[in-house]
């Protein structure tokens, strides 16, 4: 006699199997996309900074660019490490620049060094 459950357990390592071929993709692809991103602002900012003529206009907006990134990458970091839903807290703007201030207990725009009004808790 035989087992009604052989085929249904071929199919399920069937179903598993094809969850991990599709798991190595997305994340294979995640990784790849990150980089694509990576390079898209290396060239991007390259372009923008190789755009003034002037030697020290150019290493002003280069460090302007670097803490300009430096800022993006923590905001990104801050929101994947946010216990709390970081869309609760309430997103302002710098009035000195007119960045996003993510950090709730920020005294000081990360950007142009702005003081910045403390939040009610
Ligand atoms: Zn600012």
């Amino acid at each position: 006699m035989k087992s009604p459950l052989g085929p249904l357990k071929k199919v399920y390592s069937l179903t598993e199997a094809g969850e991990k071929i599709l798991k190595i993709k997305v994340n294979k692809n995640f990784s790849d996309q990150i980089r694509f991103i990576e390079n898209f602002l290396i060239e991007l900012s390259l372009i923008y900074i190789q755009s003034f003529p002037e030697d020290e206009e150019r290493k002003k907006q280069c460090r302007w660019v670097q803490n300009l990134l430096r800022n993006m990458l923590e905001n990104i970091i801050i929101r994947l490490n946010s216990k709390d839903k970081i869309d609760k807290w309430p997103e302002r703007n710098c009035p000195g620049c007119n960045a996003t201030i993510y950090r709730h207990d920020a005294t000081f725009c990360p950007l142009c060094g702005t003081e910045l009004i403390k939040l009610p808790i």
